[in-house]
C-alpha cells in the first residue's frame, strides 16, 4: 500500500507540474529560444526573434563549419577559449499531452536521423518512450542537428545526451536528492490527519501511519482524543526544495492506553516491511474479509434456516453482500486447489495456505486472469469477482475459513501473524531497530542525513 501511495503522490506532483506548465506555456511547447554562441554570420535569430513554433526557421543557411567535421564541434575552432564556433541554438521544451519524442523532433524540425541513432543507444529506449506531460527538456542543436539534450526523467535521474563526433552518447546522471530524517510527535485532538499536520508532517505520513498499524487499530472506530504518536521518517529534498515525505522508519502509536511500535526493515532482498521491536510482523497472514463489502448478509452459524433449500442448515461461512463484479482477493498467500463450478457454491475458488488452512470463495461471477488450479497467489491478489452463481438470492461472496478441515467463523477466528523477521537477518534487524527506536525518544526537529 505504501508503494501504491508513493505512486499516487508522484502522479499528483506530476499533475501539478503539468498544470503549471500548461498555464505557463500555453499550447506552444517552446518556452524559450536563445542563442548560446556564435557569430552573426549565421542566420540564427537572436533570442526572442524566432517565431514561436518554428525554431528551425534558420535552417536555410549552411554553417560556416560543418558540424562534427573534426569529431568534436565544441572544440572545433576556438583556440583562445574552449568555446564552440558553431552557433548552437537552445530550446526548452515542455512535453504536452500525448507527446512523443518523434513529435517533438518533428515540431522543432530536428534531424530525425539523430532521433533514430538516439533510439539505437543501449539501455535508454524505455526512458525515451516514457514522456510525461509537463516534463521539460533542454535541447541544443545546430540547424536541426542534435548537439545536446538534457531531460530530468525522474525525481532521481537526468538523461544527458551529447554529441561526440558524428555519434551521440547518452548518460544517465543521478540527481542529488537529500533525505532529511525527522521525528515528530503529536496528540490526537480531532483527527489523525490534523494531528499529523499540526506536528509538521504531511498527509502521506498520516496515511502510512494508519497503514502500518491498521492491522491492530481500526483508525475509524478505535482512535480516541488523547491518543499519541511519535514518528521518525525521511523528508525527500532536491535542490533545496522539499519534494515529499519518504517512508516511515519507526513509529509508535498509543491507542486507548495500548502502545504499538513499528520499525521498518529492508532485507537483503530489497523488500521492506514493518516489524515490532521484537521482530514480529505487524501484518496478519490473512485478510479479515477478502472483499470490500456493503454489509454482512449472513453470518457464520452452526444451524440456520436456508431460504432456498427451505430447511434448517448450518452456514459454515460468512456472506459479504457486494455488487456483482466487485474484486475478490486472496485472503493470504497460497496455492489454488480448485477453480470452477461446484454445486450450490456456483463458481468457486479454493486456496490452500500454510498451517493447514484452506479458504473458499463462492457464488463468483467470473474468475480473474491467472486463476487456475496450481497457481500461486499472494495476499490481496484479485482472484475473482463477486456474483450470484449457484444457490444465491443476490450478489454476495460466500467465504469459508477452515483449519485442519474444521470450519471456523471468518469474522472472529484468530488470524495468524505473517512470518516474523528471518532468523538470518535477526541480528542485523535488532541492531538497526534499536537506533531507530531511540530516534523516537529524541527531541523533535530535523536531523540531516544525506544520500
Ligand atoms: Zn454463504
Amino acid at each position: 500500500m505504501s508503494f501504491d501511495f508513493k505512486l499516487a503522490v508522484q502522479a499528483s506532483l506530476r499533475h501539478l507540474l503539468s498544470l503549471g506548465f500548461w498555464l505557463q506555456a500555453g499550447a506552444c511547447a517552446i518556452v524559450a529560444w536563445s542563442l548560446l554562441h556564435g557569430g552573426l554570420r549565421e542566420s540564427v535569430p537572436a533570442a526572442g526573434a524566432a517565431p514561436a513554433g518554428s525554431p528551425a526557421a534558420d535552417a536555410g543557411t549552411p554553417p560556416a563549419t560543418a558540424p562534427a567535421q573534426d569529431g568534436h564541434p565544441a572544440e572545433a575552432a576556438a583556440p583562445a577559449a574552449a568555446e564552440a564556433t558553431l552557433p548552437l541554438s537552445s530550446i526548452d521544451v515542455t512535453v504536452s499531452r500525448n507527446d512523443t519524442l518523434d513529435r517533438i523532433f518533428r515540431r522543432l524540425k530536428l534531424n530525425l536521423a539523430d532521433l533514430a541513432s538516439l533510439r539505437g543507444l543501449p539501455g535508454i529506449r524505455r526512458t525515451l518512450d516514457s514522456l510525461r506531460p509537463g516534463e521539460s527538456m533542454h535541447v541544443t542543436h545546430h540547424n536541426g542537428d542534435l548537439y545536446g539534450l538534457e531531460w530530468r526523467v525522474s525525481e532521481t535521474q537526468t538523461l544527458k545526451v551529447s554529441r561526440e563526433g558524428t555519434a551521440l552518447r547518452a548518460d544517465v546522471l543521478q540527481n542529488p536528492v537529500e533525505l532529511r530524517s525527522r521525528t515528530i510527535r503529536g496528540t490526537i485532538d480531532s483527527s489523525l490527519f490534523e494531528a499529523v499536520e499540526a506536528a509538521g508532517a504531511h498527509d502521506q505520513t498520516a496515511v502510512q501511519l494508519a497503514d502500518i498499524f491498521g492491522w491492530d487499530i481500526d483508525f475509524v472506530l478505535d482512535v480516541r482524543t488523547g491518543d499519541t504518536f511519535a514518528v521518525t521518517y525521511g523528508e525527500v529534498w532536491r535542490d533545496g526544495k522539499y519534494l515529499h515525505d519518504g517512508p516511515i522508519q519507526a513509529a509508535e502509536f498509543v491507542n486507548q492506553g495500548r502502545t504499538f511500535r513499528a520499525v521498518r526493515y529492508t532485507g537483503p532482498d530489497g523488500h521492506s516491511q514493518y516489524y515490532t521491536p521484537e521482530g514480529r510482523s505487524l501484518h496478519k497472514a490473512f485478510l479479515r474479509a477478502p472483499v470490500e463489502f456493503t454489509r454482512v448478509s449472513s453470518r457464520f452459524n452452526s444451524a440456520r434456516y436456508h431460504p432456498i433449500l427451505n430447511l434448517i442448515r448450518a452456514h459454515k461461512g460468512v456472506d459479504y453482500a457486494a455488487p456483482t463484479g466487485t474484486p475478490v482477493h486472496a485472503a493470504g498467500d497460497g496455492r489454488i486447489v480448485y477453480a470452477g463450478s461446484l454445486g450450490g457454491y456456483g463458481n468457486c475458488v479454493e486456496i490452500e495456505h500454510s498451517r493447514s488452512i484452506v479458504t473458499l470463495y463462492g457464488h463468483l461471477s467470473r474468475f480473474a486472469r491467472g486463476t487456475h488450479v496450481g497457481a500461486h497467489v499472494t495476499q490481496g491478489a484479485v482472484i475473482a469477482y463477486v456474483g450470484m452463481t449457484g444457490l444465491a438470492t443476490g450478489p454476495h461472496l460466500h467465504y469459508e475459513y477452515r483449519v485442519n478441515g474444521v470450519f471456523k467463523n471468518p469474522q472472529t477466528v484468530a488470524l495468524p501473524a505473517a512470518a516474523p523477521i528471518d532468523p538470518r537477518w535477526r541480528e542485523d534487524f535488532l541492531g538497526r531497530s534499536a537506533a531507530l527506536l531511540a530516534s523516537l525518544e529524541a527531541p523533535p526537529g530535523p536531523m540531516l542525513v544525506s544520500r
